[in-house]
């Protein structure tokens, strides 16, 4: 069990230092399953700042389910990334998926992603515990809460303290009418069990636009550290998780909402 303070992770931005941790104000991370193009980008950017949001999210590298689907632009969307970055001092964060982009990703992130796929990829855990940009380390679709917290050791044991603990929805036996179930009950388990920031995407944890402000709410009221909500101008058109994404006039009212609740920045 626990033992100490909550940790914080310290993440320096061009806008300033961002602290995830549980005694500081909730941060939120926004943005398109993938990038796109410039102009979607950018746009994006400058919208889910100007509603509230302290890092853009944007996938380079996808790890789709059938190999046929759209893969991500790599290295060329991580540019267009650092352009967004450059256009409105958001921070980044983007998802790793192997070790050889490690560098390029490392280059433009602010964070490095890694995704519910990989949780289990121990080497790639060693690696990016080996570098000093922060880990955003998802769960696993149907890994344990100790399948998680060992994950995030192989991190810390190999030398970054900056991990950040992200529920993006288990596997569910109905399928129907929600893509995963968003496990909320995480966040007071994980209090109890460890130090590290949460944080809780329930963009992935449900699959539908239509649930994702509720259970945005639901995750503050449960203490959750911060956010991560896809946000596309054009969800109808969206080259991944346009189902899931919310628009960006959506996001600026969920954001609206969410600061009656009291401590998003
Ligand atoms: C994502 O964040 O776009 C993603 C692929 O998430 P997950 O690894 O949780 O499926
Ligand atoms: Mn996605």
């Amino acid at each position: 069990f626990r033992h100490g303070e909550a940790s914080e992770v310290v993440v320096p931005t061009p806008n300033g230092d961002v602290y995830f941790g549980e005694n500081h104000p909730i941060v939120v991370v926004a943005g398109p399953c993938s990038v796109e193009n410039e102009a979607m980008i950018v746009e994006t950017a400058k919208r889910v700042k100007a509603a509230g949001a302290q890092f853009l999210r944007g996938g380079a590298y996808k790890p789709r389910t059938s190999p046929y689907a759209f893969q991500g632009y790599g290295e060329s969307a991580l540019d267009l990334l650092a352009a967004a970055r450059e256009a409105t001092g958001l921070g980044i964060v983007t998802e790793l998926m192997d070790a050889a982009d490690l560098s390029a990703v490392a280059r433009t992130a602010d964070i490095i992603q890694i995704g519910a796929r990989n949780m289990h990829n121990f080497s790639l855990l060693k690696k990016v515990g080996a570098q000093d940009k922060p880990v955003l380390l998802k769960r696993g679709m149907s890994a344990t809460i100790d399948e998680w917290l060992m994950a995030a050791e192989y991190i810390l044991a190999s030398g970054n303290p900056n991990v950040i603990l992200c529920e993006r929805g288990i596997r569910t036996f109905d399928g129907k009418y929600a893509r995963n179930t968003l496990d909320l009950s995480v966040l007071p388990v994980l209090r109890s069990l460890t130090h590290l920031p949460i944080m809780i995407d329930p963009s992935h944890g449900t699959g539908r636009s239509e649930y994702v402000p509720s259970m945005a709410m639901a995750a503050i009221a449960a203490g959750t550290d911060s956010l991560m909500i896809e946000v596309h101008p054009n969800p109808a058109k969206a080259l991944s998780d346009g189902p899931q994404s919310l628009t960006p006039d959506k996001f600026d009212r969920l954001v609206q909402d969410m600061s009656v609740l009291g401590k998003v920045v």
